[in-house]
């Protein structure tokens, strides 16, 4: 019996040992996980690190540790900017951090500066800002000036009217005769003399501009982006409505230089990453997601 028992206690202890290692090696792989994911510091959600090339813009940003980035300061979900914190927030913000958290730049290293539609391509091309992620639309026109990786979202020219619609505005030919507010630069200018030729434009350097117009009844509608308006209308909920004639499709791309195509190429890896490691989700969910319900899938990047 005490044979017995001392071989059990002898098995016992060589088990324990074993558990113990086993233990042990636990911790210490999930230590080192831990430290790969804080060194690629990706909010991405997918441990994966992307490559920064030799000489390119990415490494140089990375070794410098900081980055500039073009976005809105007015738009509630995408870019805005809180005057007491001093803090940016919504999509475009995450997206952007999620960039330069692949390069190894913290929070702390990112200069957000404030772009409003017409002076994207100029501050790029100028080298005011690395980058541009403001609610920007991929187009042929604006490819001749600069490049996009993406698109990371899809949105949808729209109407902003009174609540109530007094005016009765139902689709976009419904604003031929009437004054229309939007932003100088803008595809939903451009769009705008397209589908309602004779309506009157009025235009401003902001979409905060154009609300305050239609408060003051100084228009009949704003046009712009669906999503745009909707981080406006969710501010003044008694004040204004969504039309929901979606009527031209804003694939957002993320504007950089030219010819700088290794960039262009490391950002659609860096998109691509946050999709399948969730970041994409949750940035979306955090930010623009509060006030429209249903996440929508990634699109699809495309490397022209
Ligand atoms: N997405 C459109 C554009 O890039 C309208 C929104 C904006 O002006 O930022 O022009």
């Amino acid at each position: 019996m005490s044979l017995i028992q001392g071989v059990d206690m002898r098995s016992a202890r060589r088990i324990s040992t074993i558990a113990m290692a086993a233990v042990l090696t636990i911790s210490a792989a999930a230590a080192c996980g831990d430290d790969k994911k804080k060194d690629s510091s990706s909010g991405s959600g997918d441990k994966k690190t992307i490559e920064l090339k030799a000489g390119s813009t990415m490494k140089k940003l990375a070794d410098a540790k900081k980055v500039k980035v073009g976005v809105k300061f007015d738009q509630p979900g995408f870019g805005q900017k809180d005057p007491a914190s001093g803090k940016v927030a919504g999509f475009d913000v995450e997206i952007a951090k999620l960039i330069a958290a692949e390069m190894g730049i913290p929070e702390s290293g990112i200069e957000f500066v404030e772009t409003v539609s017409k002076n994207r391509e100029p501050f790029i091309q100028e080298g005011k800002v690395d980058f541009v992620v403001a609610t920007y639309t991929i187009n042929d026109k604006r490819k001749e000036l600069v490049a996009f990786a993406g698109p990371y979202y899809t949105a949808h020219q729209d109407m902003m009217v009174k609540k109530g619609n007094p005016k009765g505005i139902k689709k976009v030919t419904d604003l031929d005769g009437k004054k229309v507010c939007s932003v100088k630069g803008s595809t939903s200018e451009k769009n705008l003399k397209e589908k309602a030729p004779q309506a009157t434009p009025v235009l401003f350097e902001k979409y905060t501009e154009c609300a305050e117009e239609l408060r003051n009844d100084k228009v009949d509608a704003v046009t712009t982006d669906d999503v745009i308006l909707g981080g406006l209308i969710d501010k003044a909920k008694d004040d204004f409505e969504l039309v929901g004639d979606k009527f031209t499709d804003e694939p957002y791309g993320i504007g950089v230089k030219k010819e700088d195509t290794d960039f262009r190429n490391f950002i659609n890896d860096v998109l691509e990453k946050s999709y399948t490691g969730g970041g994409w989700k949750t940035a979306y969910k955090e930010t623009v997601g509060k006030f429209l319900s249903d996440v929508p899938e990634p699109p699809k990047v495309n490397r022209y």
